[in-house]
Formats: C-alpha cells, sequence, structure tokens
C-alpha cells in the first residue's frame, strides 16, 4: 500500500487513494465546508479518526469563505475558494491528515468559476509543481449530452497538465443544493431522470478516458437534503451495471469506474455499503453536518438564554463574557460535527485506514 505525507493530495498521490478505496471496500466523506471553523472540524475529526478524508467547497460556501459583504460576489466566489484551499494546504499538513481538494457542483453559469479557479490553479502549479485544488466538479447534467461532455473534455484537457481529476455528473441528483438541482423529489414527478442510463456512462467513458482522470456522479435515485424517506428508491444496481456495461465494451479492468455518490444525507446504511462495494469512493455529506453544526450552537443557546441577552446579569451581577465568547458556541458546534463525521468514517469504513504516514 502506497505511504503519503500528510497535506493536500493530487496526482498520482490521488489515484493512490482512489485505488485503495475501492480495493479495500471503503468510501471517503467528501465534506462543504465554508469557513476555517467547519474546515479545522473537518481536518479534526480525520485525524481522529486516521482517516483520508476529502474537503469540498460550493460556489455559495467559497463565497461565504471571502465574506458575504464583498462587493464583487463572483471574486467572492473566486477568492474565497483560493483563500479556503490556502488554508487547508496550510494545515492539513500539521494535522498529519492527507486531504484531497475539490470544489462542488458547477452548472453551465459556473463555468467562468471553475476557469478563473484554474487560472489560479495554472499559477500555483508554475511556483509549487503542485495544483492547487486536487480537482473540480461540473455539473451540467441539465444540458443535453453533447454539450455536457463536450465542455467536460475542454476543461479536463486544462486539468490534465496540472495533475488534476475531474467530477462529471450523468442524470440529475435530486433536491436541492445552493441552487443547483431539482425539487422534483415528491413521488408525483416522473422521476426517469433521476436515473442515469449506463449507456450514457460508456459514451462519457470513452469520450474522456484518454484526456485524463475523471470521477463519475452517476445518480441512482440519490436526492440532496434530507426529506421524508420513501419518496425516490435508492437503485445502486445501476452503478454496478454502468461499471460492468463498460467492463464488457471497453475490455478494462473489473469496476473501471471511479464513482461518486451525492446526497448522501439521510441515506440507507446497507444502500450505502451497496453503493460502495460497486466503486464509489467518495460519499458527500453536507446537510447532516449542517445540522450537527447548528444543533450543538442551539442547544449551547437554550442552556445559557441570559448569556445572549446580557453581558453582566442585571439580578445577580453574574457576567456571561465566557458564554458569549463566539468561540464557546463555535466550539461546541465543531465537536459536535466531528462527533456526526466519527459516524460517516465508520459507516463508510474508512476509518483506520488513512495511507497517511
Ligand atoms: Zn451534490
Amino acid at each position: 500500500m502506497a505511504q503519503l505525507k500528510p497535506g493536500v493530495v493530487s496526482g498520482k498521490d490521488y489515484l493512490s487513494l482512489v485505488g485503495a478505496a475501492k480495493q479495500g471496500g471503503y468510501a471517503l466523506p467528501a465534506v462543504n465546508v465554508s469557513s476555517s471553523s467547519t474546515v479545522n472540524a473537518v481536518l479534526e475529526a480525520a485525524a481522529k479518526n486516521q482517516s483520508d478524508v476529502i474537503i469540498q467547497l460550493s460556489n455559495s460556501g467559497a463565497q461565504f469563505y471571502a465574506g458575504q459583504g464583498m462587493q464583487d460576489g463572483f471574486k467572492a466566489k473566486v477568492l474565497g475558494a483560493v483563500s479556503a484551499a490556502m488554508h487547508v494546504h496550510l494545515l492539513a499538513e500539521h494535522y498529519g491528515v492527507c486531504a484531497v481538494l475539490h470544489t462542488d457542483h458547477a452548472n453551465k453559469g459556473l463555468i467562468p468559476w471553475v476557469e478563473a479557479l484554474l487560472d489560479h490553479g495554472e499559477a500555483y502549479f508554475k511556483q509549487h509543481g503542485k495544483p492547487l485544488f486536487s480537482s473540480h466538479m461540473l455539473d451540467l447534467s441539465e444540458e443535453p449530452m453533447d454539450f455536457n461532455l463536450g465542455e467536460c473534455a475542454r476543461i479536463l484537457g486544462r486539468m490534465a497538465p496540472l495533475n488534476m481529476s475531474l467530477e462529471i455528473e450523468l442524470g440529475v441528483t435530486g433536491g436541492e443544493e445552493d441552487g443547483i438541482g431539482h425539487g422534483d423529489h415528491d413521488a408525483s414527478a416522473d422521476n426517469s431522470h433521476l436515473y442515469t442510463q449506463p449507456e450514457d456512462v460508456l459514451q462519457a467513458y470513452k469520450k474522456l478516458v484518454n484526456i485524463g482522470h475523471f470521477s463519475v456522479a452517476a445518480s441512482f435515485g440519490n436526492v440532496h437534503g434530507v426529506y421524508k424517506p420513501g419518496n425516490v428508491q435508492l437503485r445502486p444496481e445501476i452503478l454496478k451495471n454502468s461499471q460492468t456495461l463498460i467492463e464488457k465494451e471497453c475490455k478494462t479492468e473489473p469496476k473501471p469506474l471511479n464513482l461518486v455518490f451525492h446526497g448522501g444525507s439521510g441515506s440507507e446504511k446497507e444502500k450505502i455499503s451497496e453503493a460502495v462495494s460497486y466503486g464509489v469512493f467518495k460519499m458527500n455529506i453536507d446537510t447532516d453536518l449542517q445540522f450537527a453544526y447548528s444543533e450543538a450552537i442551539g442547544k449551547f443557546v437554550t442552556d445559557n438564554p441570559r448569556a445572549f441577552k446580557y453581558q453582566i446579569d442585571p439580578e445577580t451581577d453574574k457576567p456571561y463574557k465566557k458564554f458569549y465568547d463566539p468561540r464557546k458556541y463555535l466550539r461546541a458546534a465543531e465537536q459536535n460535527m466531528v462527533a456526526r463525521l466519527d459516524e460517516a468514517f465508520a459507516d463508510l469504513g474508512s476509518k483506520g485506514k488513512s495511507l497517511c504516514r
């Protein structure tokens, strides 16, 4: 088994992480972050669980990282992502963690965001000999297939010389995340577009395999966010059928595809294990961790209501500084996020499997 140095992982080291996960029958959690506090919670949890981890930013998470008050919103989305990446590059090494750095869904309107990040990535590569991000995602699943694959091929052509990987989406993940996605997760809608066709995956494989490294977010009934169960059936066999079709048509090794599971929050544990057994190496978890973070703040405020009303209690003269200091409740939030991540590392089987030495 490859042994990797702590820090941000890219290029052939990234492929080692993906390969080890697929061979070992486990997946890595991909956690959406939007602040130094949430990044640090992920690094803490990965170090504690001796697991490698994927840290990712959505466009609006990146904007929040730069500050929502920044005048130029597009600039904030670019610079916030760069700033978060620098933070992870500096600290992952010192936490002793191997972290993959990734950006989440970019639809057609956000192609300029990815290209601006690649401008920064090329400059970073010139200076450091490694990419700023390990990978980016393009989600053109709402566009016609030709446009989706054409743009993926073009962007992957820019990324491959930087030793970066591209995540693509085929079929549509239900629910909504940062304004991207679809609300039609109820049973009355026609759900056929929530299930990727293996023939589409084969077409994508043929188009991209000789350009560079890529992974596929294929839809098998998965939905962003947490909804009442039972509306959409998870059908992980779609992933298995895609793997076997490509293996047969392209005469590859078993499980040629590197698969990504979106909308992991709230999914049944058996379906998660089944998906992982078909070559899913990355499972996105956002909603459950947002809840864990906020749940702890809610509890802290409920337990200490007067500290959020008065600096000094008017009846008892008790000073409340040690309660309203934001570090107190943000630390409680981080600890609860770490606790939820303990569960994720265990569920995905990556606990104790870090390649970091
Ligand atoms: Zn997603």
